[in-house]
């Protein structure tokens, strides 16, 4: 077996997503950012946690349940501490649990800005495999990013795609959404723009 080169990108999302949910203020469906803070309760030993969302028109806040009366000693005393000190890594896993979310507000809005970062040389193959890092749920599709590593138009990508110049693991599709540790091997002469 031959291996190919491995290429990492990695997927850096640069903002959490907007939720769409009513607004008890504007009385409708507002979009809501991520405050990056949690407000923490405790009544007797018993604790709630939500992440607190602003709706972008009035500041109006809604909490988005994150533990709900759980007895303080059931809580990991590290967690319990980042959720004290609003920890950006755990405020950003909640803000990309996409199902949850989902369940509890009207839409996501999932059109957040992200870098794409190469981590590794540039190597000469006709054959390279692309191996993707992406830690948050950010729904990007696959034939999109494809368009922007390698720096063509997306019908470029689908055209490519038909020709069978790249290989997805199996019941992956172009249009799926990447995920973290895909890997795509790009057959024949790949130029990088
Ligand atoms: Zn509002």
């Amino acid at each position: 077996m031959r291996l190919s080169n491995i290429v990492t990108y990695e997927i850096i999302a640069q903002e959490t997503p907007n939720v769409i949910r009513n607004c008890k203020n504007c009385k409708q469906s507002t979009e809501h950012y991520c405050s990056d803070k949690f407000r923490v309760n405790a009544n007797q030993k018993i604790v709630d946690i939500w992440l607190i969302y602003k709706c972008i028109h009035c500041e109006g806040t809604w909490n988005y349940p994150i533990l709900s009366r759980v007895h303080v000693n059931r809580i990991d005393p590290i967690q319990h501490q980042k959720f004290m000190n609003n920890d950006k890594e755990t405020i950003w896993h909640h803000a990309f649990q996409m199902k949850k979310l989902r369940k509890l507000c009207d839409a996501v809005n999932r059109d957040i800005s992200y870098v794409v970062r190469k981590e590794s040389p540039e190597s000469a193959s006709n054959e390279v495999t692309i191996r993707i890092c992406c830690k948050y749920d950010v729904g990007l599709r696959i034939d999109k990013l494809l368009a922007e590593i390698l720096g063509i138009s997306r019908s470029k990508v689908n055209a490519m795609a038909k020709a069978e110049i790249f290989l997805l693991p199996p019941a992956v599709t172009m249009k799926d959404k990447v995920s973290d540790e895909l890997l795509i091997t790009v057959r024949g002469n790949w130029v990088e723009k």
